[in-house]
């Protein structure tokens, strides 16, 4: 089954009793925001969205397709922004409305589910699992940090590195490593960038080399990244010894 054969269905009369009509959303409207948990599928059957994903990158896509499965199967919040980029129609089914329409039509119901399971293993595959290791620097600390990546090399070209913006040039500029993606630069809410991927298991250790003697501008940034840590247990080095021992040293 193909979504258009699916949308066909949701278009006749007896499924729009239990779904309602398409609804219309203009060019720039937000059908999901990241982070947010919203427990159902948008059904698009027409226009084009794009999908701002949390771990970098977009996604462009276009009807007849549908977004939000990996909150509606997995109860998980939304890892993309998603925005119309023209006038789109919409089915917004959730679970009340998938267990009405089991009702009305089993086959093709579990024929959706199908198609949602399908969607989300092609879509994310592998993909959304991968976690990043997250390094940041403050100024003084940087040229240690530097060294310490160098030593360990092999480490953390088997990681996804995550890391603020000044930190993340300057590892890529003097080592040559591979950052797959940067935030904004401490100051302006990278540390809580970070931090929030952190609450949403994206996190796997940070490495935060910060410096004791310097009194940071955004010092109740840097105090919540290391708290959020510590609520969802994930490991976090704040010295090079600490450091050492989470490598395996
Ligand atoms: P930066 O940010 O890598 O952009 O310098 C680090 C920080 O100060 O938290």
């Amino acid at each position: 089954m193909e979504w258009s054969e699916l949308i066909r269905w949701l278009s006749t009369d007896a499924a729009r009793k239990v779904v309602g009509n398409a609804r219309v959303f203009h060019k720039g409207s937000i059908l999901l925001h990241a982070y947010e948990t919203v427990n159902g599928v948008f059904v698009l059957s027409s226009g084009k969205i794009k999908a701002q994903l949390t771990h970098g990158g977009a996604l462009e896509l276009q009807a007849p397709t549908c977004v939000g499965e990996l909150g509606f199967l997995g109860q998980n919040p939304a890892i993309a922004t998603v925005e119309c980029t023209t006038e789109v129609e919409a089915y917004f089914i959730d679970k009340g409305c998938l267990f009405a329409l089991s009702e009305l039509d089993q086959r093709l119901a579990m024929e959706l589910m199908f198609l949602l399971s399908k969607l989300a293993l092609e879509r994310w595959g592998g993909r959304y699992h991968d976690r990043y290791v997250a390094l940041v620097a403050h100024d003084n600390k940087k040229a240690e940090l530097v060294d310490f990546v160098r030593k360990h090399r092999e480490y953390f070209e088997s990681r996804n590195i995550i890391a603020t913006s000044t930190t993340g040039k300057r590892l890529s500029g003097e080592l040559n490593i591979r950052i797959a993606r940067t935030t904004l630069s401490g100051p302006m809410g990278g540390d809580q960038e970070i931090g929030g991927l952190v609450s949403n298991g994206l996190i796997e250790a940070v490495f935060f080399f910060r410096d004791p003697a310097w009194s940071a501008p955004h010092l109740s940034d840097v105090n919540a990244l290391v708290r959020i840590c510590e609520v969802h247990n994930v490991p976090i080095a704040t010295n090079l010894a600490t450091a050492e021992r989470m490598v395996g040293q």
